[in-house]
């Protein structure tokens, strides 16, 4: 009989606490439950088939959103091991679950090491990688979850499990690109880059040259070297003091990015230079940890929502589209209209990679906007539609996980090969459906 005794019932104090999202996406679940240990997962698990529930894992609850409604699950959050164990000679990191990239990218930085972490530092460590994980190494080292080693799990059966390469190799082919694939993670061990420090920052312009920045980045991505990965954003710059003065609740055009070529780098400053007057421009060699920060990204949560895609073959009418869309004259309220720039390594299979091991399209677009209140979603729905439909001439195939709308399917995602795949590895290790897939089957 397993014990209940770590089970956290909605009357019970805590409850709130135990589930509540970073992204602030009401969720209800029949209970929650926040085990340290894996023997405390394991047992978490078996109260759910004995009471009747499905399970769903999560860490921060940045993607909660991406859900369904959890009335009949139990929402185990592992809080396991959370101080990452680094080994330098060999440059692998071990994270438990519940680990965010802050505390991964200090503990690498001690070493001279640095972790391929995406804009956020408050995402979790282990649902970024389970969901593809882009990150600004990315065009020089592919996307994160091609440099895992081993993913230590329990499954939806009860059963521990490490897996890698050479043991359970089909189901850790489905927990790197698929997310939380019909198991909870409670570890993850993967390689770190040997980065001490980095070339990286950000230029700021007047929305007014959205045209011209977007048109030369888009030439210069084109023949852009691989140690180079870039985003170009139009944004509406929130009236806060955390915001520097110079940009400070402005609508504007920025690019961002890191080069782990100092030289390479400050080619592309000098290409960005001769667009127009910056409102603010900086750029730099930094200590690796400052990458993490680079793309400001809120730390706190935020009610906001967002809407992704892939995009392929933007030319100038493209730009045209994309800043009528997004620029000055549209209207737009969202915080950020942004395209991330992929190719290089993110375009190339990797034959021992897992469902997701490259992304085949030139750029992700994303937006994301505020909805404090219903008047403000409805208002970022619009413009989050228009955005997305003016670059639907350009939409790619497949979508990447960790930028999919939350309505997203595994089909989109991954295309029907795979998704029979990913099918038949949840019928093995979960053959009753315990664990609630991390996106529509
Ligand atoms: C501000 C912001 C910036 C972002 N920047 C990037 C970026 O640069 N690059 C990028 O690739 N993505 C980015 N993302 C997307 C982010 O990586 C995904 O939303 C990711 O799923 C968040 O993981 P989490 O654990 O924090 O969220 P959660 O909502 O806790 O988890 C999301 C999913 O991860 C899985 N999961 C989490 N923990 C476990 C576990 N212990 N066991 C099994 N499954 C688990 C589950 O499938 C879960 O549904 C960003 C998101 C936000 C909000």
């Amino acid at each position: 009989m397993s014990s209940g005794s770590s089970i956290i019932k909605p009357t019970d104090p805590g409850y709130e606490k135990a589930v509540f999202a970073y992204d602030l996406h009401p969720q209800t679940p029949a209970a929650a439950c926040v085990p340290t240990t894996v023997a405390e997962v394991q047992e978490a698990i078996g109260w759910a088939r004995e009471n009747g529930l499905t399970v769903a894992a999560q860490s921060t609850g940045h993607r909660a959103v991406g859900l369904p409604p959890l009335d009949d699950s139990l929402l185990i959050r592992p809080m396991i091991n959370t101080e990452p164990v680094i080994d330098a000679k060999e440059r692998i990191a071990r994270v438990g679950a519940g680990t965010t990239w802050d505390s991964v990218v200090n503990a690498a930085a001690e070493h001279g090491l640095a972790a391929m972490h995406g804009s956020s530092p408050t995402v979790g460590v282990v649902g970024y990688t389970v969901g593809g994980g882009l990150s600004f190494y990315g065009r020089e080292h592919g996307l994160a979850c091609n440099k895992v080693r081993a993913i230590e799990v329990v499954t939806g059966e009860g059963e521990v499990a490490r897996v890698d390469a050479d043991h359970e190799p089909d189901l850790f082919w489905a927990l790197r690109g698929a997310g939380g694939w019909a198991s909870v993670v409670t570890a993850i061990e993967f390689e770190l880059l040997p980065y001490r420090e980095i070339f990286g920052g950000a230029s700021f312009w007047p929305v007014e040259a959205s045209d011209a920045v977007l048109s030369t980045w888009l030439d210069w991505t084109r023949s852009a070297p691989e140690s180079v990965t870039t985003s170009f954003r139009i944004m509406n710059m929130p009236p806060i003091e955390e915001v520097p003065e110079p940009i400070r609740g402005q609508n504007l055009v920025a690019i961002d990015g890191v080069a782990t070529d100092q030289g390479d780098g400050q080619a592309l400053v000098a290409q960005l230079d001769g667009i127009a007057e910056p409102l603010m421009a900086q750029w730099g060699q930094m200590p690796a940890p400052a990458a993490s920060r680079l793309h400001g990204d809120p730390e706190d949560p935020v009610p906001a929502i967002g809407a992704g895609g892939m995009v392929d073959g933007l030319d100038e009418e493209a730009v045209a589209a994309f800043v009528e869309a997004a620029g000055g004259e549209s209207g737009s309220a969202l915080l950020a209209a942004e395209l991330r720039q992929l190719g290089g390594q993110l375009r190339r299979p990797d034959d021992s990679g897992g469902v997701a091991d490259h992304i085949d399209a030139e750029f992700v677009s994303f937006g994301v906007g505020m909805a404090a209140d219903p008047a403000g979603a409805a208002k970022t729905q619009e413009d989050l539609g228009r955005l997305m439909g003016a670059l639907e001439p350009w939409a790619g195939k497949h979508r990447f996980l960790n930028f999919s709308n939350p309505d997203s399917s595994c089909q989109q995602c991954f295309g029907d090969d795979s998704t029979e795949a990913l099918k038949a590895i949840r019928h093995e290790y979960d053959p009753d459906g315990l664990i609630v897939p991390p996106i529509a089957l």
